[in-house]
């Protein structure tokens, strides 16, 4: 679904992204790990072409996306992002928040929209929370609503970067069952993220991001467990 091929990345002088190259597979969960500014959410920004790569390719399928010629605003509305915080516009509610996407950017019909919003509202069991506004809800259902929104249009692919960092401890449980269950339902998903034992228990794989550079490619238990690289071990030391 997804491929960096030697992605490079800096800001002025700080090489953020040495070259980065990983997939994500169909159906994958990948757990992208790396200390506070070791380059994640720049990451994410590049394959969400919200950043412009210096160097190296990302395919999304059969599309190179950092091809100057490609339609950025298609490659966008087949990857679903959530951030960690302010997803939701203040001044609207759910419904609208979840479907004005959809109708405005992916043109989908008003009413198909909003049969769909509500569907996956009632799978999360917020459809009765349709016409709150964000400030009415918990920090937890309003990131399970960004979660909803990301999914309106189907994506290939969903960015979470650290979307349960900025809740309080007793929400982040919810938000991180929402994304196991979109993982059984065969979701790829990559997500940053500082929650060690959910990316230890639910991930796939896990890619950890040293130094602008890939650190570590494999399951969790090669890499959390048993890898023996000095700088791997002294960074999950940190969350023991
Ligand atoms: P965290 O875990 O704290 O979210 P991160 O891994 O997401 O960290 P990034 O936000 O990607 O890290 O930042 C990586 C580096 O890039 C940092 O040194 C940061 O200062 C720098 N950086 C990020 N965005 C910009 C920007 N727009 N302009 C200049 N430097 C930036
Ligand atoms: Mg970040």
């Amino acid at each position: 679904v997804l491929r960096l091929d030697q992605v490079r990345k800096s800001y002025g002088s700080n090489a953020v992204l040495r070259g980065i190259s990983f997939q994500v597979r169909a159906h994958e969960t990948v757990a992208l790990l790396g200390p506070s500014g070791s380059g994640k959410s720049t990451l994410m920004k590049c394959i969400n072409l919200l950043e412009e790569v210096n160097d190296g390719q990302i395919w999304l399928g059969d599309t190179d996306i950092t091809n100057p010629t490609v339609n950025r605003d298609h490659c966008r509305s087949r990857i679903g992002v959530v951030f960690q915080q302010f997803n939701l516009f203040p001044h609207m509610n759910v419904l609208k928040n979840v479907t004005l996407g959809a109708i405005k950017v992916h043109n989908m019909p008003k009413d198909e929209a909003n049969d769909k919003a509500l569907e996956l509202l009632d799978r999360i069991g917020m459809r009765a929370k349709a016409s709150s506004y964000p400030d009415q809800l918990s920090g937890g259902q309003q990131q399970r609503v960004a979660i909803v929104r990301a999914l309106m249009c189907d994506p290939e692919l969903l960015l979470l970067d650290e979307i349960t960092s900025a809740l309080d401890p007793m929400l982040v449980g919810e938000v991180l069952e929402m994304v196991a269950e979109l993982k059984t339902k065969g979701t790829t998903i990559l997500m940053a993220t500082h929650e060690m034992s959910f990316a230890h228990d639910a991930a796939d794989r896990i890619v950890l991001l040293l130094n602008g550079k890939i650190a570590e490619n494999g399951s969790p238990r090669e890499v959390m467990d048993e890898s023996q690289n000095p700088q791997t071990i002294e960074f999950f030391s940190h969350f023991r």
